[in-house]
C-alpha cells in the first residue's frame, strides 16, 4: 500500500525550513504531494510553476533520486481537506516552529479531523537550524537588498535576488 502525505502551504519561494519538513515527510511516507495554495486576489512573488520547479530542482540538489522521485507538486484552492481526500493522502504533514505555529496549528488540525477521520494530520517538528525562517522574512530581506542564501536552497537563491530587485 502506497501511503501518501500531502504537505499544504505556499512555498513562494521554498525555504530551507520547507526542505527540512520535505525531507522528513520522506521518510515517513512513500510519497509526499506539495501541494501549493493559490489565492485569487493576493500576488505571489513567484508563479505557480515557478514554485514548482524551484521544489523540484531544490529536491534534486539536495535529496537523494530515489527521494526526489517520491516528490509530486500540485496547486489547490479549495479546503486543505477536500486536497487530501481527492489526493487519496493518509497524512497532512504540517511543520511545526514554535508555540504560536503549535496553537494554530491543534486548531486546524481538529477541524479537519472531525471532517476527515481517516486523514491523520501529522506535526513535524523544525529542526533547530532551520526553525526561524518564514518565506514572508526571507522575501522581505531579499527585496531589501539582504544576503538570502542562509535560508533558501541553492537553486532559490539566484532567481529570489532577481525578482526581489526587478520590484516585479
Ligand atoms: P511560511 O509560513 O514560511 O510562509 P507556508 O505557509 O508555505 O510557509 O508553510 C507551509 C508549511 O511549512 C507549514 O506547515 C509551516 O509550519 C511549515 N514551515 C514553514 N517554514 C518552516 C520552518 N522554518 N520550519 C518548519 N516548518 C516550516
Amino acid at each position: 500500500m502506497t501511503r501518501i502525505a500531502l504537505y499544504p502551504g505556499s512555498f513562494d519561494p521554498v525555504t530551507n525550513g520547507h526542505m527540512d519538513i520535505l525531507r522528513q515527510s520522506l521518510a515517513l511516507a512513500d510519497k509526499v504531494v506539495v501541494a501549493i495554495g493559490i489565492h485569487p486576489g493576493k500576488a505571489p512573488l513567484f508563479s505557480f510553476e515557478e514554485r514548482v520547479e524551484l521544489i523540484h530542482a531544490s529536491a534534486r540538489a539536495e535529496f537523494s533520486q530515489d527521494e526526489a522521485s517520491r516528490i509530486d507538486v500540485i496547486s489547490f484552492s479549495d479546503l486543505v481537506i477536500n486536497t487530501a481526500r481527492n489526493q487519496r493522502a493518509a497524512y497532512l504533514v504540517r511543520g511545526l516552529r514554535d508555540g504560536t505555529d503549535l496553537d494554530y496549528e491543534m486548531q486546524m488540525a481538529g477541524m479537519n479531523g472531525t471532517l476527515e477521520p481517516d486523514i491523520r494530520t501529522v506535526f513535524l517538528p523544525a529542526s533547530p537550524n532551520v526553525r526561524h525562517i518564514t518565506a514572508t522574512l526571507v522575501r522581505q530581506i531579499a527585496k531589501m537588498g539582504g544576503e538570502i542564501s542562509a535560508f533558501v536552497p541553492d537553486p532559490v537563491a539566484e532567481p529570489l535576488r532577481r525578482r526581489a530587485s526587478s520590484g516585479e
